[in-house]
């Protein structure tokens, strides 16, 4: 069975394919010969996972899933949420977005925060949603140097580091887009 994830990653479609059953094939976007972007313009993360995965089906014809994802701040009504990767303008810019949160916050005693990823899945004519989420805080200044995004200000619970400080390893065990595709690959594993 060919399925096709909405994404150029190479990396993480490999790193699926090695945990998938030998019987599904993962095909990336170039792989089937889409090269143009794909409208995320829904104003949720869930709308923006399905409008990807629904892109690809409608118009490609195969099984699909997509992901998306999103910073939501308690204190801020669950911004920055879908807008996560924009929230200080279109130029996308990590450091930009997490001065934006700092300040946005700076009044703030409740620093709670979560990552959502969505993952909608067209299989066989139906459509399945899951989610990871993983819960922390807005910490009050930029920590470490790997991981990307809003990892330098954001603390896993549990954890005294953020995900900038935590090794990929240990970030790639825990986090919100893990928790997702875990429940995606049980998924697939268990239907034939
Ligand atoms: P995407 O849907 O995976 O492209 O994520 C949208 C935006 O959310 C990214 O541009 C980042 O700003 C933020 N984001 C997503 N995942 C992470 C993460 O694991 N760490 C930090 N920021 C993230």
């Amino acid at each position: 069975m060919q399925l096709v994830f909405a994404s150029n990653n190479h990396n993480k479609i490999k790193e699926i394919q090695s945990i998938l059953k030998g019987s599904i094939q993962l095909l990336s976007l170039d792989e089937i010969g889409c090269y143009e972007e794909i409208p995320e313009t829904a104003d949720t993360i869930e709308g923006n996972a399905i409008l990807k995965a629904n892109y690809v089906t409608e118009k490609y014809g195969y099984d699909c899933f997509a992901d998306d994802t999103g910073l939501e701040v308690q204190a801020l009504n669950g911004e920055p949420g879908v807008y996560s990767a924009r929230y200080a303008g279109e130029q996308r810019n990590a450091d930009d977005n997490m001065n934006k949160l700092l300040n946005a916050l700076e009044a703030q005693n409740d620093r709670s925060a979560q990552f959502k990823t969505v993952i909608a899945l067209n299989i066989k004519g139906e459509q399945h949603l899951f989610t990871g989420i993983a819960k922390g805080n807005i910490i009050l200044e930029k920590k470490g140097d790997h991981g990307f995004g809003y990892d330098p200000i954001f603390q896993p619970e549990n954890y005294e580091e953020t995900f900038a400080e935590l090794s990929s390893d240990i970030k790639n065990k825990i986090s919100h887009r893990a928790k997702a595709t875990e429940q995606l690959i049980d998924y697939l594993n268990s239907t034939k």
